[in-house]
């Protein structure tokens, strides 16, 4: 969401994917890096219905204006943000090695 401040997209966003039960680790195979997270509900489809999955950096900025099946995991502001410092962390730990 560019051009909105954080405070803004808090504030216009409701639900938060990463906030959700139904988001999930996709658990990896031993030798794959990268993490993928799917929605349980099944809600994430491509274009010919196939479950569409995403890379875990990118959890915190999941949002929709709404979903039918989200099921607030707890507070989402001060969850999302720290998530945010978490994904960016580990990405930059990641950059380094
Ligand atoms: S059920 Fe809706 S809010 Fe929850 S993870 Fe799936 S798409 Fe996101």
């Amino acid at each position: 969401m560019q051009g909105v401040s954080q405070l803004e997209e808090f504030q216009t966003v409701k639900v938060y994917c990463a906030n959700c039960f139904y988001c999930k680790l996709l658990p990896t195979e031993s030798g794959n890096a990268v993490l993928r997270i799917r929605c349980a509900a099944g809600k994430w489809k491509k274009k010919l219905g196939q479950e569409k999955v995403y890379k875990y950096c990118t959890i915190s900025r999941r949002f929709q204006d709404f979903c039918d099946s989200y099921d607030e995991m707890g507070e989402t502001t001060d969850y999302i943000r720290e998530l945010r410092k978490i994904v960016t962390e580990e990405a930059n730990e990641s950059a380094e090695k």
